[in-house]
């Protein structure tokens, strides 16, 4: 607490503040703005939330971006957090974008236990740095979700995500605000239970079970529901392709929470599933960073490219940051999220067109690997159907098999779908390819970030 003297404290000057209503966006006057795009995007945000929620939307929502320690109107150590000020929903945080605390001041008239709040909270908010958690997780007993015992943060946030993600993606919303609606706070964790029952017609435990038996795939256990709210553009004679700039003091909005970034959101409907050939390119050659990420919205893949600035695009995949220009999509809306450094006025090119590389069967032709093209041909977070890449190389080329969350084998002049009669090799293991020969790659992921691929160095 500040001392205030003769008895007479005035209220802390809020700082300057952008008006975007229903947002008042309070910012540091020294550190200045965050980018000219970032208070009207997260209107827009807390509108469509609202809405898909079935939901008024607060008539005013302060938000404080402050890049100090929030004490006191945070816990220690929290990067951002919310709660009402003299009846007004009110944020406070540390990152410039945070769609995830507007989703609390949306049910803050509600209450509902901590467990649903940060769940619905997580699974339609933005990048929380948060990963999907592994199946593993949904072992934890019900009672450790309700009772405050679970305080492993990176636990508790990512499966209260996760299951919300899950049982929104599969129920819709309405349930969901049903139950946020009769499990407020204070409700013991029986009568919670009891209400869940109630609601979705099978008991928690069934649910966490049905969940962990889909193959549903929620990046970072959420739904891209932020990131989904632009208008598609649309698809010419079978191939989609988009160019466009963005720039900090213009449209440009902070996104990325570390390290900071400018970005830009753009949507596609992939038409069917299937494999598609994915080239994402950005200039100028950043200093910093520029990074894609192409990611389903609702439940399904995320891959993401880092760049590492040369004009010659070497595209890179996280959880493991491999090149890749093959993937399997499924059918449905995707965003891709294109971001680079604050400094620079960035343009960017990206496109999706479908591949003849891969298939889930051994009837399609297989194709030669374009020698001049370097990269892995790789099938990210996919767990069903498991996918068959077939090719041929023109010469002998060096392969070194990448893999991590999912099954991997090369199949040499065998065709199968499942691995049966292929070799499994290691990560470390350097194959030779030979020309004359069909090879298949089949891989299956195990992991809601798993990914199997061979570089071709
Ligand atoms: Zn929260």
């Amino acid at each position: 607490m500040l001392l205030c003297l003769l008895g007479a404290c005035a209220a802390e000057d809020p700082g300057p503040f952008i008006d975007a209503p229903p947002l008042r966006f309070y910012y540091d006057a020294v550190k200045g703005p965050p980018c000219a795009g970032t208070a009207p995007y997260l209107a827009r945000v807390v509108a469509r939330q609202a809405s898909w929620l079935g939901l008024p939307l607060p008539e005013r929502i302060d938000y404080h971006y402050r890049y100090a320690n929030l004490a006191p109107d945070c816990p220690a150590s929290a990067p951002a957090c919310a709660d009402e000020r003299n009846g007004v929903p009110t944020v406070w945080t540390q990152y410039p974008s945070m769609p995830h605390e507007l989703v609390h001041a949306i049910v803050f008239p509600m209450r509902p236990v901590r467990f649903f709040a940060e769940g619905l909270a997580v699974a339609l908010g933005g990048d929380d740095g948060l990963v999907a958690p592994p199946l593993s997780f949904y072992s934890t007993p019900p009672e450790k979700l309700f009772d405050g015992s679970l305080e492993d943060r990176l636990v508790y946030y990512p499966l209260a995500g996760d299951f919300a993600a899950h049982l929104l993606d599969r129920y819709g919303p309405e349930p969901f605000v049903r139950l946020s609606a009769r499990a407020v706070r204070g409700t013991t964790t029986p009568e919670v239970l009891a209400t869940f029952n109630d609601i979705y017609g099978v008991t928690l435990e069934q649910a966490m079970a049905e969940r962990v038996a889909a193959a549903d795939l929620h990046a970072d256990a959420r739904l891209g529901f932020p990131e989904c709210g632009e208008e598609p553009t649309p698809w010419h004679d079978g191939r989609w392709s988009l160019s466009g700039t963005f720039d900090c003091a213009d449209t440009g909005i902070s996104t990325s929470p570390y390290p900071p970034a400018v970005g830009r959101y753009v949507t596609t409907d992939v038409p069917a599933d299937g494999f598609y050939r994915v080239v994402f390119q950005g200039d100028p050659s950043s200093v910093y960073f520029h990074a894609f990420n192409l990611q389903r919205c609702g439940s399904g893949e995320q891959i993401t490219y880092w760049s590492t600035g040369s004009p010659i695009t070497t595209h890179l995949v996280m959880a493991g940051r491999h090149p890749l220009t093959v993937a399997w999509l499924r059918a449905g809306r995707h965003f891709v999220h294109a971001s680079g450094n604050v400094e620079e006025r960035m343009t960017f090119s990206a496109s999706l067109e479908p591949s003849s590389m891969g298939s889930v069967t051994c009837n399609q032709t297989a194709n030669d690997i374009d020698p001049q093209t370097d990269g892995v041909y790789v099938v990210p977070s996919l767990a069903e159907p498991p996918a068959v890449l077939r090719f041929t190389v023109p010469t002998v080329r060096a392969a070194k098999p990448m893999f991590s969350g999912a099954s991997f084998a090369l199949c040499d002049d065998v065709c199968s779908t499942d691995g049966t009669g292929c070799t499994m090799p290691t990560t470390s293991d350097m194959l030779t390819l030979q020309p004359g020969h069909t090879y298949a790659l089949v891989s299956r992921a195990t992991s809601p970030r798993g990914f199997a691929g061979l570089a071709l160095p």
